[in-house]
């Protein structure tokens, strides 16, 4: 190996990518890192060194805040030019953010997973872990923030959905993947910059969040429920940011005791601020004090709401980080 080589740090965290099916039927996380890394054909060709760390052995389900804020920290420290971080892909759209949130630098951090299982036939792990390798060890990558890559898309932590429960296509994003991997090449082709950073070390205050999505005929009973027992709510509205007017006095209570954050149940596009004005829409919810998530999806913007909360961020700096999203 030249001395020069690039050197990527693959941490595994468990998942599907490190799951075998067992003689009951059900699959469990049986893999370790080295295990995965010496299942991917043609590693060894690319020249890059790998050192393997097994953090965690987990469903992604069962991930919580501290795994992914101590993550944070030891990905800070170790001396490699990138980071793939395996793992289930259940919650990636949860951890990617979250890591793009507290993680500082240039270092490239990858997080990629499987949707087959290695005991499956066209397990996907291999080429996902080959893929993000070369993207945690490209130039191209630095300055991106955190990405997923999967079937050799590169997404953008902020903008990644896991939008399908079983295709081994299951991750996308709007407006689109930040670049793609062909052959042995990492092209990006938008840079979405980086968004505003979060000490790991200082998210260390308990707090509790929810999402709460309306639907047809909801009449704020549940919104209030789920209000007692949280100190910040996210709300998943209907299109641009509107509610039924039957569940504006409880979001109006609401706003006076913690921070709620108005998102978009649909999947992509923004919340608007002063389009419609009837009484639940989305510029009659802002002027009652709820604050617009912008183009953050509600399981995005719960997790920037929680960070901040744990960082124990004032309800003025809660509203300038949402309203500095782009
Ligand atoms: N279906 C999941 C996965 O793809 C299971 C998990 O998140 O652990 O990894």
């Amino acid at each position: 190996m030249a001395d020069n080589a690039r050197r990527v740090a693959v941490i595994s965290l468990g998942g599907t990518i490190a799951m075998t099916t067992q003689t009951d039927g059900g699959a469990t996380p049986t893999l370790s890192a080295d295990d995965l890394v010496a299942a991917v054909p043609g590693l060894a060709e690319t020249g890059i060194a790998v050192e393997v760390h097994d953090f965690r052995r987990l469903p992604g389900a069962s991930l919580g805040f501290s795994d992914l804020l101590e993550l944070a920290v030891m990905v800070a420290t170790l001396p490699v030019d990138g980071v793939v971080i395996t793992q289930g892909t259940d919650t990636i759209e949860e951890t990617s953010y979250l890591l793009d949130l507290v993680t500082t630098g240039d270092k490239p951090v990858v997080i990629t997973g499987a949707m087959r299982n290695a005991s499956m036939a066209g397990a996907d792990g291999p080429a996902n872990v080959l893929a993000s390798i070369r993207v945690a060890a490209s130039t191209e990558a630095r300055g991106t923030g955190s990405v997923v890559v999967f079937g050799e898309e590169i997404h953008a932590a902020r903008w990644v959905r896991k939008t399908h429960a079983t295709s081994p296509l299951a991750f996308t994003s709007y407006p689109g993947p930040i670049g793609y991997v062909a052959e042995d090449r990492v092209r990006i082709t938008a840079r979405p910059g980086k968004c505003s950073t979060i000490d790991p070390r200082s998210a260390a205050s308990p707090a509790q969040t929810a999402i709460v999505t309306v639907g047809l005929g909801d009449d704020g009973t549940i919104l209030q429920a789920v209000g007692d027992k949280v100190d910040g709510l996210v709300v998943a509205a209907f299109g641009a940011g509107h509610v039924p007017m039957a569940c504006v006095d409880a979001l109006t209570d609401l706003a006076k005791r913690m921070p709620v954050v108005l998102a978009t149940r649909t999947g992509s596009g923004p919340v608007l601020r002063h389009t419609y004005g009837f009484p639940g829409s989305e510029s009659d919810l802002i002027a009652r004090g709820l604050i617009p998530a912008s183009s953050l999806d509600p399981i995005k913007a719960r997790i920037l709401l929680q960070l901040l909360l744990m960082t124990a961020a004032t309800a003025d700096q809660i509203s300038k980080s949402f309203n500095a999203l782009s």
